[in-house]
Order: structure tokens, then sequence, then C-alpha cells
């Protein structure tokens, strides 16, 4: 039997196709040819917002880091239960990471501990949407106003999920997605940088053109371009986004192919939930869920068990994030505020296959193997 894999590669349709076309006239890699195309694609779901396509979530984030001239003593706060590049933006820059635990419900960072952690020298909340569930925005809105912070979503897995109607990245100051592998719509590699307050707007994209005023070259605003700033190469390159472009082409029936299997694993697996087996996202979060399927087991031993039962019969499975802060760095350079909630969900949490080659039978197989697991 072929291994029922976790993840797969997204679907192509067109990629070859489009490689063809882009390889046929250098003026279409120069104009960033497919890049418009999913500006376009991507536009409508951040009206206002200004967008560039990055090689990475982790550069967008650096982007951000920099246009913010976060330096040495500089602190910003944001959850343990998160991927390094969420800290190391801020941290390789010289800012102190505070660490807040997370809240058991989306597993988002616990907001009633944020204020406890603002000091005199904090510069940023980062919000985590974590597996694409929104945080509650509007009370850390409220507290970043209070506090005159700024605002970063990391909606690295959100594409496609919502607060209050609006797509997600889309409504703090800053918003971050990525198109890595590894997300639901992909590039290969790459990201979104999502700059939501007018304000940082000419600086970040400076920043993004490599320390220069290119894009008012590009605009005709100025005769030529010059160094203007420091800055990186932060673009997404031409190959990454014909492939994202076919992606986005069909972002549609990915996403709805996602909620379907998540629809499949909640129902079947809703009865060992209530056995109190394990813990499953709320019900009320199953419509909108897209990014991943994960179970909170009780024990890490469970979990051990659990994923190698899953492994002898064929099926991947996935734990996710060490807590940040008692990895080695976090403890080196970060304070951590909460009690136990990250080392949990850290130690118990099983993400199970999730991508669009998966068949309703495989889906149906993994909920049977799950049964045999805790029934026998
Ligand atoms: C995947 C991920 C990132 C990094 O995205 P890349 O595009 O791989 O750089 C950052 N933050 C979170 C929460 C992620 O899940």
């Amino acid at each position: 039997m072929k291994k029922i894999l976790f993840n797969n590669i997204g679907k192509s349709i067109n990629y070859l196709k489009h490689v063809e076309h882009l390889f046929s006239d250098y003026d279409l890699i120069r104009g960033k040819h497919f890049s418009n195309l999913c500006y376009e694609e991507l536009q409508p779901h951040f009206l206002n917002s200004h967008l560039l396509l990055t090689h990475s979530a982790t550069g967008a984030l650096e982007i951000i880091a920099h246009a913010l001239d976060i330096k040495n003593g500089d602190e910003v706060i944001l959850p343990s239960f998160t991927f390094v590049s969420t800290v190391n933006a801020f941290a390789s820059r010289g800012a102190t990471p505070v660490f807040i635990d997370i809240e058991p419900d989306r597993l988002n960072l616990d907001i009633d501990l944020v204020e406890r952690a603002i000091t005199s020298k904090t510069r940023a909340i980062i919000a985590v949407h974590y597996a694409g569930h929104s945080c509650d925005l509007n009370r850390l809105k409220k507290i970043c106003e209070k506090h005159s912070l700024v605002l970063i979503e990391d909606a690295a897995m959100s594409f496609g999920n919502t607060f209050e109607g609006k797509q997600l990245g889309g409504i703090a100051d800053f918003g971050v997605i990525s198109f890595d592998v590894t997300k639901h719509i992909s590039a290969v590699q790459g990201g979104l940088l999502i700059v939501n307050n007018e304000k940082y707007k000419i600086r970040t994209n400076n920043i993004y053109h490599i320390g220069t005023n290119r894009s008012d070259f590009t605009k005709g605003i100025v005769p030529y371009y010059e160094w203007v700033d420091v800055g990186s190469k932060y673009q997404m390159n031409e190959l990454n986004a014909a492939f994202l472009y076919d992606q986005l082409k069909i972002k549609d029936d990915i996403i709805q192919k996602r909620k379907t299997i998540s629809k499949s694993y909640f129902s079947g697996l809703k009865s060992l939930s209530e056995l109190e087996h394990f813990l499953m996202m709320n019900e009320s979060l199953i419509d909108s869920n897209i990014h991943e399927f994960y179970l909170v087991v009780k024990s890490e031993e469970d979990r051990h068990k659990l994923s190698a039962f899953l492994n002898e019969k064929g099926i991947e499975s996935m734990f996710h994030y060490i807590p940040l802060h008692s990895a080695t760095k976090g403890k080196e350079i970060g304070r951590f505020i909460g009690s136990n909630e990250t080392q949990k969900a850290s130690e118990r949490l099983l993400r199970l296959p999730m991508h669009n080659e998966l068949t309703e039978d495989e889906v149906e197989y993994i909920i049977q193997t799950i049964r045999t697991y805790y029934e026998s």
C-alpha cells in the first residue's frame, strides 16, 4: 500500500506552459509578468493595502522589523507557540523577545497576558493566527493604541481565513502570508507582505527594492532610481510567481477541498473526542478550517504511540512547534509570561494528513485507523 503523506506538492495545471511563455521573452521576466498577475489575483482580498510579493514570509517579517528600525534593547511580544521566523526577524536586529503563553481554545497568544508583558521598551505585538484561526484583533488593536505599539499579523497559515469578514493579514499595521510548499496555497517558496498602515508604505517599498526608490522610477515620478535606504533583495522570483499564479487560479477548489477534509475528520472523530480521548478544535471553526487538522491528545506518550500506530498503518502524521521560550536561543535572550499551555500543545498536538491529492477513501481509512487505536 502506498504511504499516505502528511502533505504534498500543490497542484499545478499550467505551470510548465507558464514557464515556457516566460522564457520566450526576456521582457516578461524583467517586467515581472507573473508577479503582476499574482498581484491582480491578491489585491481584491486586501482592498486598500499595499502588497509586496517576497521570497518567503520570513523575508516579509524581516522587512517589517527593518521598516520599524527595531534595535538593541527593544522588546517585541509574541506567542511562544510559533515558527522561528516570527521571532528571528526581530531578534536578529537585537530585540528581546517576550514570549506569551497560548490559550487552549485556538492555540493563539493569550491576550489576557499581553498587558502584563508591556514595558517602556515594547515596540510591537506579533499576533500569530495559529492554523489560520484568528486572534481577537479588536482587543489587540485597543491594547496597541493605548500603549502606542505596532500590531503585526503573522498570517503565514491564514490565506482564505478572515476576521469579521476581512482577510487575515490585512487588518493590523502589517501582515505576512506564506506561500511556502508547507502551506495550502504555494509558490513552492514565497510570501506576501501586506502593508496596511499608510505611514510605512514608502519605507517598506524602498527596503524591498534593495534600498532604492525604484518604485518611484517605475511610476515615472523620478527620472532614475538611486540608493535611498538600506535594504535587500526580498522579491519573489518569476518562476515561483508563475507557480503561485497557477495555484491562485484554482485557490477556491483547493480551499474547498481542504474544508471538506476537515469536516470529514471532525464528524468521523467526534465520538472519540466526546469520550475524551483527545481534544479537537471547536466545531464553530470547522467550516472555515483550511490549513491543518489537529488533535490534542492526553499526553506526550499517547501521541508517540498514536503516531507510531498510524505510521505502521502507512499514515504520516506530524507534531508542530517546540516552544520558543524553552528552546536554546529563547532561553538565552527571551522572557516568558504564562503557565504551561504552550508546553502542553507542543507535547500533545498531532496533525493529520491534509493535502489536495488526499482521497475520501484515504480520509475514511485514517479515521478508521484512529478509531481502531482507541477502541482496541
Ligand atoms: C510557515 C510560517 C512562517 C514562515 O513562512 P516562510 O514562507 O516559510 O518563510 C512564519 N510564521 C508562521 C506562523 C508559519 O507557519
